[in-house]
This record gives structure tokens, sequence and C-alpha cells, in this order.
């Protein structure tokens, strides 16, 4: 069998300062040209990944092209799009003949020019490669599910944990379902239900983990053959925004249907309390230092740049200096100019940093603090999630009074606790540490905390829909409207 697999990821943050542009990809993503994607697996190339496995086991003759994400950033420019897109479909047509295409994708990149940029890149897919060849994606679950997706691939399956840990695990099912329909032992089709909401569904905690859980139980089981949820993405201000349940049965779309709006009317009714306890700033310092002994997390969920936010903000570092707090970290702080002074500077020196707040008024003012260098790392990079690898540049860490700040050149969310480790800082040994992430901070931190707490800060991934000016969502949408 002669399978193509390629990846093309980001998540457009609409309401967010700074465009995705080539870049975003080449300069600070992961992009590895057909046949370089190295001999680790990539955050949004689970599919060829599994692939490359079941190639070796199968026989299979795998084609790998083109391999590009880039961190979530403001709408991707046409010219990024259109070129790697491009090179994707290039790609496509000198592997033919295909039995089967394995694509990693978001699921919620929007570039000038197209609301729906896998929608765009599946129908043309499709129409390289013809209707008989067997079209699957994995997808995040943070995706704008449109029916151009739906009705041009055979199957889509997303991630079912957040933090996305199952990467691989959805990766397989993918390529092995595609597989058995390219052999005729099945013949996926799709119900789609619409949930007319948009809610952060936290699979760490309930009700939200036993719902995934049993949605995995259905599967697998009365023809069922997959089952995804789609989140969505709240701030990206599409007319396909919006929480669905996707399911596939084997060739039974009555009972598919019937099933994909059952779940759908359960998660309606436990959507209040999906969403985590949201703290403002000073709640959330009060809340740290009101709990046990041991290290308290706080989410800077707004300023998360894995959902497109700069990673710059300084509202909450303002606050811990203000209020003379001790025995804080804070990080990753995107901030390359002050990475810059300080490793100029060396470690040991003690001098007056401007830290953040650059981008834009999501960012907040920068902070202007007398900050001591206390460690220096060359091109960095920590613990991502399902096993990969995240980048960091050139790392330093200061000490801006109370607080041991990490300040970073290439854009990331906390992730891996060696985020801080790396540099000399024992979270085990601070009273709280704040992360620039909404939820994949906990696979690595929550093990070391005595208490997570979820800010509600400024910024450009604001929890409070409210305030996003959006024009093209279709409404209502719970709960943005009552
Ligand atoms: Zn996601």
């Amino acid at each position: 069998m002669r399978v193509f697999t390629a990846s093309l990821a980001t998540e457009t943050n609409t309401f967010a300062p700074m465009p995705t542009g080539l870049a975003s990809f080449k300069d600070e993503g992961g992009y590895f040209p057909a046949g370089t994607h190295p001999d680790q697996m990539t955050f949004f190339a689970g599919p060829l990944w599994a692939a490359r496995q079941r190639a070796r086991e199968c026989g299979w003759q795998l084609i790998e092209g083109l391999v590009a994400g880039a961190q979530p950033s403001g709408i991707t420019t046409r010219l990024a799009y259109e070129t790697l897109r491009d090179e994707l479909l290039a790609d496509l047509r000198a592997a033919l003949p295909l039995q089967m295409v394995l694509l990693g994708l978001h699921g919620a990149m929007v570039a000038d020019g197209y609301p729906d940029c896998e929608g765009d890149l599946l129908t043309r897919v499709r129409a390289i490669v013809g209707p008989e060849v067997v079209v699957g994606a994995e997808l995040d679950p943070h995706h704008h599910l449109s029916a151009a997706m739906v009705s041009q691939a055979d199957l889509l399956i997303a991630f079912k944990q957040y933090p996305h840990t199952d990467v691989l695990e959805r990766a397989f099912e993918l390529v092995d379902l595609c597989a058995a329909q390219v052999a005729h032992r099945r013949r996926p089709v799709a119900s789609v239900v619409d949930c007319q909401m948009a809610v952060m569904v936290h699979t760490t905690r309930e009700p939200a983990q036993g719902f995934v859980q049993r949605l995995q139980a259905l599967e697998g089981r009365d023809g069922v053959l997959s089952i995804s949820l789609t989140h969505g993405f709240p701030w990206g201000d599409v007319p396909d925004m919006g929480t669905k349940l996707l399911v596939y049965t084997d060739g039974r779309p009555a009972e598919g249907a019937a099933l994909a709006r059952r779940l759908a009317d359960e998660l309606i009714a436990l959507r209040a309390q999906l969403d985590p306890p949201w703290q403002d700033i000073d709640g959330a310092i009060d809340e740290a230092l009101a709990a046990p002994p041991g290290l308290v997390v706080i989410a800077d969920s707004a300023d998360n740049p894995g959902g497109g936010a700069a990673g710059d903000s300084s509202f909450i570092l303002r606050r811990l200096i203000e209020r003379g707090i001790a025995g804080a970290a804070l990080g990753p702080l995107w901030d390359p100019q002050a990475v810059r002074i300080a490793f100029d500077a060396g470690v040991g020196a003690r001098l007056p940093l401007r830290l953040g707040g650059k981008v834009g008024p999501m960012s907040g003012d920068p902070l202007d603090a007398d900050c001591t260098v206390k460690a220096l790392v060359r091109d960095m990079a920590m613990s991502g999630l399902a096993g990969t690898r995240q980048p960091l540049g050139d790392c330093a860490l200061v000490q801006a009074q109370g607080v041991e700040v990490v300040l970073i050149s290439r854009r990331s969310q906390a992730m891996g606790t060696d985020l801080f480790s790396q540099l000399g800082c024992d979270l085990t040994q601070r009273r709280l540490v704040v992360v620039k992430s909404s939820q994949h901070f906990r696979a690595a931190y929550a093990p070391l905390a005595v208490r997570i707490v979820y800010a509600s800060a400024p910024g450009s991934v604001t929890n409070n829909l409210q305030l996003l000016d959006y024009r093209h969502i279709q409404r209502p949408k719970w709960p943005i409207d009552a």
C-alpha cells in the first residue's frame, strides 16, 4: 500500500495582536520539508509517527510530505497559508498513486481570505486524489469543525485529553481505521451535532473526565468506530466556531445521529460545571497565600501563548511585586530583548530591566524592576506533551524583588517543569508559581502542587468571552449569549 502523510497546523486567535507569517513556521515553529522530519515525534505529526511504525510492520510504502506547525498567534497571512498549502499539495501530487492520505492538522487555522483553512485544504486534497483514496486527519479538539472538513475527509479524529497527552494514541486509531477502510473492512459515516455553545473541557477533573471516559467506552462496540468531541476555540471568530459532537459509525447513519444527539444533550446539561472556578488577580494571590504549605500554581490563562497570546503580559507580575510577595516564580515571560541584555550583563549582575508588556495593550505596561541575573542557558528546550520537546531559545532567570522570572526568546506556554529547573529554580522550594498556560501545564505541574488556581487576568485569551467583539460566529452561543 502507498501511503502519504503530511502536516500543516496552527491555532489562530483572531483577537491576538501578532500575525502568523511564514517566519512563525520556518524560524519559530517547526518546519520540515518533505522527507526531513526528525526521528522524534513532533506535536502535530502524530499520524506521520504512527504511520512510520505501521509502515515498518505492514510493509507499506510511506511517502512523507511537508510537516509545518506554528506557535498560535493572530490571523495567518495569506502568503503563509497559500505557500505552505501549495507546498504540501505539490508533495501530494508527486506521491501519486496512493491508497491512503494521513494528515496532522490542528483545525483552527484562520488565514486572510480563508475562514476555514482545513476545509479548503481537505477539499484540494480530495480533488487531487479522487473519491476512492481514503483521507484521514488528526485534529486538536480546539478546532472549528466545518461541513467541508467532514465531507471531504473519510475520518477525522481529535485528541481526547486536555492537556493533550494522547496525540499518539489517537494517531494510531486514525491510521488503523483508515487502513481498515482501504481493506473494505470498515465504512465510516459521520454524524455531527452542534451544541450551540463554546466551553473549555478540562478532562483532568469531573465531570469532563467521566464524559470522555464514556465516549471511549462507546467506541469499538455496536458499530461505533470513533467519537470526537470538538471543544471549539472561542478565540477564533469564524462561522464554524463552537462545541460539537462527531460520531463515526460503520455505515449506520441513523444510529450515529441519535448517539451524537444524546451525547450532545448530556454535555449541554453539564456545561455550567465544565469551566474551572476563576479568581481575579488579587483573589488568585490571596488563595495561593491561604493554601496549605507547598507549591501553589496560578495559571495565567489569558496570556497563554498556546492560545495565541504574546506571553509577555505584566499584569500578575506587577501585582506580585507591588504586594511584596516572596518565594514566587513566574514563567515563561517572552522577552528576547531582556534576555539579550541579561546575557550581556552576565550571571550575578544587578541591573535595571524593563520586563514584558512590549507587544500591545493586551500585554499591559512594561515593568521596570531592579533585577539580579541568576542563571543563563543558551538554546534551551523543555519537555512538551506526549514526549515531544519544545525549544525556547536563549533563556535567563532573573530575580525581580521576591519573584524569580524565567525569560525566554522563543514563544511558548509552560509545559515542562524543567522550564524552571534547568535554570536552577527549584519549584518545590517556592510558595507559588505563575505559569503562562491555560491547561497544558497541568500534566507536569499538578504532581508538584498543593493547589491550582485559575487567574482571570486581562489578555488575548481572556476567559471572559463577553469581552470579545465577535463578528462572524453563529449566534446564539452559550455562554456568550444567555
Ligand atoms: Zn488544544
